[in-house]
């Protein structure tokens, strides 16, 4: 498909991963606030920014936070993890999904993959739920340690929807609340439903700056009940009553400021635009990259439409060193090829953390490549990606 004409151009800089693209309205809108003085947590596009995410992703309401971490934090809070709870999330996750829950003094409760999705396995979920609780009144208690299980956090892996229909029923069964970490997740589909239509109690997206969109940094959380979306806003503005200084409980100081929303609805406004680049970039890697005997594309489970946050190649069959000097060659040429997060049952304050057996998640994540993927990634450093990448790879077969 492409051609070599391009074959002698060489970058004389590192090719990012994952940049944002700040092409759109974001520096007048930032100049709107600084004109209008407000820079704080008040002013017009931190409710339009919420409005934006809401209608975006079919929820009723958005509530925009701080960051993707804070907007975890205040949604376990809002939905009554506490100390020593556990809650349930898969391994393979960004260290905030687990932190979050550390914030609010529980533990996570670590469940492997299914092997199709690089998300949480809802069979061995149930499995899981079946042998190691029971029921104590309306509580469900965890056997091997006698704490409470509160929640289901499920992560939407590189925006790829985790199996909701399955995870809910179970929920529902075990009287468990449902918060997804869809951080790079604005866009996916799961069955055809957005975000906001799956059926969990809340739905988190980060807006960090290596995000799809990005609000320099920031999060916010979808909710379709009024109440509990009330509540999280109450729990992110210091729990403040009226407009003096009366606080009916312990809050939190988490509410995104104009500054940021001015550049999240700028990037609010080119979503579809990003949304299509993603996919598109992903697309062609997997045209050009993937041979499916060594060389695998990213899992495409067939109730799922990613957003594609990143792009890479998956490569089961090689060993994890040489993958390493894959990545460090690929970098040597001026391509951030980069590893995928390292799961928490292997990081130091996870290590004693409750978990199920860990083969998929033991068996994939040194095997991930991801690969530069920024929304206005041009033709020609793609076609220059994919040709070192091949070369590099060949040596390896
Ligand atoms: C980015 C990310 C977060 C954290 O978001 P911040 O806005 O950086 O706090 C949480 N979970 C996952 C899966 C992420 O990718």
């Amino acid at each position: 498909m492409n051609s070599s004409s391009n074959n002698s151009w060489k970058p004389d800089y590192l090719i990012p991963l994952a940049v944002p693209n700040l092409a759109g309205r974001e520096a007048d809108y930032l100049q709107e606030c600084v004109r209008s003085t407000f820079v704080s947590t008040v002013g017009p596009f931190v409710g339009q920014f919420e409005n934006m995410i809401a209608k975006r992703e079919g929820a009723k309401f958005a509530v925009a936070t701080s960051s993707g971490t804070t907007a975890l934090h205040a949604g376990l809070v809002a939905l009554g993890v506490k100390p020593n709870d556990l809650v349930i999330c898969p391994s393979l996750t960004f260290v905030a999904t687990a932190n979050a829950i550390s914030h609010c003094g529980a533990s996570p409760w670590l469940i492997d993959l299914s092997a199709s999705s690089w998300t949480i396995d809802p069979d061995l979920l149930e499995q899981e739920l079946v042998e190691k609780t029971y029921f104590d009144d309306d509580k469900l208690i965890h056997k091997p340690t006698g704490r409470v299980v509160r929640a289901i956090l499920p992560v939407f892996t590189i925006g790829i929807p985790a199996d909701m229909d399955p995870i809910i029923e179970l929920a529902t069964k075990y009287k468990l609340k449902t918060i997804i970490d869809a951080a790079a997740g604005i866009g996916t589909l799961y069955k055809g439903m957005t975000t906001g239509q799956v059926g969990a109690d809340l739905v988190m997206y980060s807006f960090n700056g290596n995000k799809t969109l990005t609000a320099g940094g920031g999060g916010a959380l979808a909710a379709n009940d009024p109440k509990l979306a009330n509540f999280v806003r109450h729990l992110t503005t210091t729990a403040r009553v009226g407009s003096d200084y009366d606080h009916d409980m312990v809050g939190y100081n988490y509410r995104m400021t104009n500054l940021q929303a001015a550049v999240g609805c700028a990037q609010m406004e080119n979503c579809d635009l990003f949304l299509s680049s993603k996919r598109n970039i992903s697309n062609k890697y997997n045209s050009e990259l993937v041979d499916n005997k060594k060389v695998h594309a990213f899992p495409s489970p067939e109730w799922a439409e990613s957003s594609c946050w990143f792009s890479g190649i998956f490569l089961p069959d090689f060993n994890a060193d040489n993958i390493k000097q894959i990545r460090s060659k690929l970098r040597e040429k001026n391509i951030d090829a980069r590893p995928f997060w390292k799961p928490m049952h292997l990081q130091k304050p996870y290590e004693s953390s409750p978990r199920s057996s860990m083969n998929i998640t033991n068996s994939i994540w040194q095997h991930i490549v991801t690969l530069p993927c920024s929304t206005h990634l041009s033709d020609i450093e793609f076609d220059y990606i994919v040709d070192q990448a091949n070369k590099v790879l060949r040596k390896y077969m």
